[in-house]
């Protein structure tokens, strides 16, 4: 059985239910694993989840707004940290500024780089390494590229209309319409062995994403509020409301909804209710309101 996990559903705004975006997907009879965004906390979630960081060998941002990445030092560090030296390289993806954001992290010069030489230099932290598994001397997370075989991680930047393929899937990337020209948005289909997964990220409903979502089996596409309150509030240019997720589903002939991302209005009954009655209006398949913690089996 192969598994999506919902670790973030919510925005920049904390509620006691959801804090910014994060989800991975665990496929049967392999080990690693894919995570979408990296937003708060999402590491933490990750282990609440029962998964694990040196497991996470993929990882894909919709775009760099802070509830989309702002986990991704943590989530590098505790990755490394708990590494003993043998697990796969780290591939990430997002539109810019990723390369860039990884190296001034974890890079020679970057904000962490102390954290990373205390732990490689200090005895304490050698002997820890070391009843782990590891064997000295322990290595730096080192930064690479497509060529460089010893890296710890690559980091690319791309976007939209590149293709990734790996043995057991492949991601096709589209444009989503939310902040340009400040940030580049993307959104991801992943497919494997015949099943896909679309992760909208932060976008108004557009074409681009109809066309990439087409027959999808799963659609996880964000939901800021319902349409008529952002309509009044001038809160619908470069954001999706319930009904606007329902129509890009029913567009593309989506089976399954996921309606995350979920803002701090939306979230509470009466206008959840509201919406997804004006959703059920709208789109005929099946939607589900993403929890944190939830996993959804494919
Ligand atoms: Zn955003």
């Amino acid at each position: 059985m192969s598994y999506l996990y919902i670790l973030g559903a919510g925005t920049p705004t904390p509620t006691s239910e959801r804090f910014g975006s994060s989800y991975v997907i665990e496929l049967d009879n392999n080990n690693s694993k894919i995570m979408f965004d990296c937003g708060p906390a999402a590491t933490d979630k990750l282990v609440k989840a029962g998964l694990w960081p040196t497991d996470i060998d993929y990882l894909f941002f919709t775009h760099h707004h802070f509830d989309h990445d702002i986990d991704y030092p943590c989530f590098l560090l505790c990755r490394w940290d708990q590494s003993i030296g043998e697990e796969n390289i780290l591939k990430v993806f997002g539109p810019p500024p990723t390369e860039k954001l990884t190296n001034d992290l974890i890079g020679e010069n970057g904000a962490f780089a102390h954290d990373w030489r205390a732990r490689i230099n200090a005895k304490p932290s050698q002997y820890v390494y070391v009843n782990r598994g590891g064997t000295l001397p322990r290595m730096p997370p080192t930064i690479g590229d497509d060529e460089m075989l010893n890296s710890w991680i690559i980091p690319k930047d791309i976007k939209s209309g590149d293709l990734i393929k790996e043995a057991d899937w492949v991601v096709e990337t589209a444009h989503a319409e939310h902040v340009q020209p400040y940030l580049d948005s993307i959104a991801y289909k992943i497919t494997i062995n015949n099943f896909s997964i679309v992760f909208t990220g932060d976008t108004q409903p557009c074409q681009s994403i109809v066309t990439l979502a087409k027959d999808a089996d799963i659609m996880v596409c964000m939901c800021w509020d319902d349409q008529e309150s952002m309509n009044k509030m001038n809160e619908s240019t470069g954001q999706c409301s319930a009904e606007g997720a329902a129509k890009m589903a029913e567009e593309a002939n989506v089976k399954k909804l996921v309606l995350s991302h979920m803002g701090k209005r939306i979230s509470t009954h009466g206008i959840l209710e509201n919406a997804l009655g004006n959703a059920a209006k709208i789109y005929s398949g099946e939607m589900i309101i993403a929890e944190e913690l939830m996993k959804i089996s494919f």
